[in-house]
Formats: structure tokens, sequence, C-alpha cells
């Protein structure tokens, strides 16, 4: 049950199984009536799995066709490689009746292998695609903020957070209009390689969206802990992002040549919790609000704030502790 799926494709597909199992039925009862799973003979296994195939696929390619006209056949039957799928599901499944029927405790050493196998094979590879960003490589937005989240509630066992920063690339609309929206995902896809090599294997990087980037420092949890030191180490890692995409020199490969891009710049805004901690959204909050003040002194500057409990419960994330002068610092 799947909440995003129509209830009638949910009813469909539910039919094309319930119908495939009744044609396996009759064909059954047919051939070999009242024969136990294990009496059966293998082509009659073979021949039940393909009318299932046959039934359950044919049913969708049927709606298919009637829906997409012209669909050719790999929109009618689906990729070579669900089919392979779905043809191990079937034995799998005629593996397991088979089992059940002759020694049921024995099951344990098909689903025990079964599950591991489905779980490397086929579910970690979709987990990763689903929390990685297609153009650049790094986690998505939603991914980022679970992680970012379990770290900062401690969860994450050995490390903790010095904080955040936001990042937005300057200016970038002016890239995409005077080169074109390809070159664009260039950039970004160059600028989020510095953000990767700039920042330790453990932080987690993440595109927020657009041009826009995230960071957040993990560290192990050592007793030296000071918001002091944490702005300040923050800052340094905003600062060294800060000057190596203003160093940054692509060279864009275009239908016409390779095609030079400098003067990029980036503005920076980060946040550091105070002493108490402070959840991920008032940090990321008052890292945007830093942000924004990079980005009206000018721009290619870094700004980090400091942002407490009391804070972070307050309506306006722009009252950063203002008699703590905020770690704020403009770099040109
Ligand atoms: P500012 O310095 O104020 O941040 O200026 P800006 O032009 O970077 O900011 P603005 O938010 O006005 O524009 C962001 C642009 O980023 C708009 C859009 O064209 C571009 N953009 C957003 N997502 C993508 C993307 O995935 N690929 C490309 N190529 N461009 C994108
Ligand atoms: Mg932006
Ligand atoms: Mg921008």
């Amino acid at each position: 049950m799947r909440p995003w799926v129509p209830l009638h494709r949910q009813l469909f597909s539910i039919s094309t199984v319930v119908l495939a199992c009744v044609a396996v039925g009759v064909l059954v009862d047919g051939v070999a009536p009242g024969a136990g799973p294990a009496e059966m003979p293998l082509w009659l296994v073979l021949v039940a799995m393909a009318v299932f195939m046959l039934v359950n696929s044919g049913l969708i390619a049927v709606v298919v066709a009637v829906s997409t006209p012209g669909a050719g056949p790999a929109t009618l039957f689906g990729p070579p490689d669900e089919n392979v799928l779905e043809l191990g599901m079937l034995c799998m499944g005629a593996l397991i009746v088979l089992v059940l029927a002759l020694n049921p405790p024995v099951l344990v050493l098909v689903l025990l292998p079964l599950h591991v196998v489905l779980r490397a094979a086929l579910i970690r590879p979709l987990e990763a695609a689903a929390s990685t960003d297609g153009k650049t490589g790094l986690l998505n937005a939603a991914a980022w903020v679970a992680e970012a989240e379990r770290t900062l509630a401690g969860t994450q066992g050995t490390e903790r957070a010095t904080g955040v920063l936001i990042l937005d690339l300057d200016h970038f609309k002016a890239v995409n209009d005077t080169h074109g929206h390809a070159v664009g995902d260039h950039v970004l896809s160059a600028v989020a390689g510095v953000l990767r090599g700039v920042v330790r294997a453990h932080d987690l990087v993440g595109r927020m969206g657009g041009e826009e980037f995230v960071v957040l420092p993990r560290r192990a949890p050592d007793g030296a802990r000071s918001v002091e030191l944490d702005s300040v180490e923050l800052e340094v890692v905003a600062e060294r992002i800060r000057v190596l995409i203003a160093d940054l020199r692509l060279e864009v490969p275009t239908l016409r040549g390779p095609l030079p891009i400098t003067g990029l710049t980036v503005s920076i805004g980060g946040a550091v919790a105070a002493e108490g901690g402070s959840d991920l959204a008032s940090l990321l909050q008052a890292a945007d609000t830093a942000l924004y003040a990079a980005k009206r002194a000018g721009r290619n500057a870094v700004r980090v704030a400091v942002v407490s409990e009391a804070t972070a419960t307050a309506t306006s994330p722009a009252q950063l502790m203002p008699e703590r002068a905020p770690v704020e610092r403009v770099t040109d």
C-alpha cells in the first residue's frame, strides 16, 4: 500500500497478481490434480512460472499499450533486468514452497541469504541513489538533514557537530544567462568537487537545491569543546572554501571547445551552537541569516554567528545573541 500510488493503479496491480495466480492454479490442477509441491515435476513448475509471468506482464502490457500508443517492447514489458529479477523471485518462490513442503525449518537457510542478498544487491544501491543529488554526487537535502539531525542528537556515537555552513554561489544566475544552463550545471559539479576536497571524510556535505550547499563538520567529542573554538574552526573551514572557489579556474567542455570560467565567488553563512546545544532548524536559520549578512556585505564573504538555546526558541532568528557580539567577520 503506497499512498502516492492512486487507488485504481494499486487495485490493478493486485488484480494482475491474483489473476496470474488463478491461471497457474487452473493449470496445475488440470495437469497434476492433488499433487503436493514435492511431487510436482520440474517441467510443470517451470511452465507454471512462465504462465505466471505471461499473465502478469501481459495484462500490464495491454494497459500500457492502450494508455501509451506507439509504445515499444521496452515500455510494454519493462527493462530486461527487471524481468530477470522477476524470474529470480519466482524461482525463489518455487524453492520456498518446495522447502516448506519437505522440511520447513530448512527455510531459514533460504530466507536468511535471500534477505542478505536483497539488501546488498538491491536495497542498498537504491538507498544510496535516493540519498544522492544526481547533479553533484553530494547528499541531497533530505539525506543531509536526516544525517545532520542524527549527529546533532548525539546518536552518531563517536562524533559531534561543530556547526553548520550554508554556501550560496554569488550571481550564479549570470553564469546561466551568459553561458547556458549546461555550463551552470558543470560549475555546480566543480564546486561540489571543491567542497568534497576541503572537508574531511566524515564531514557532511550536501546540496540543498539550486546553487546552495550545506556543510556540517563533525569532530570527535573531545574535552576541549568551547563555542569560541568551534566558531574559529568553522570560520577557518568556511574561509578555506571561499578562497578555493575564488581561485577556481574551470575549463568547461562545450560544443565550441573548452570554455574557461573564472571569477566565481561564494558567500558563506555559518552558525555554531552555544553551550547547551541547539537543534538543526535553529542552526540552519541562524546560518541563513549570517549568509544573508555576507551577501549584503558585498558577497565573496564569510559570516559566522553563535546561536544559543534562548535564541533557538526566539521567534526571530535575527536576534543572534547581540550582546555576545557574534564571531563575525567579513573577509574580502
Ligand atoms: P546571489 O549572489 O544573490 O545569490 O545571486 P544568484 O544569481 O546566485 O541568485 P539567484 O537566487 O537569483 O539565482 C540562482 C540561480 O541559480 C537561478 C537559477 O538559474 C540557478 N540554478 C538553480 N538551480 C540550478 C541548477 O540545477 N543548474 C543550473 N545550471 N542553474 C541553477
Ligand atoms: Mg540561492
Ligand atoms: Mg546565489
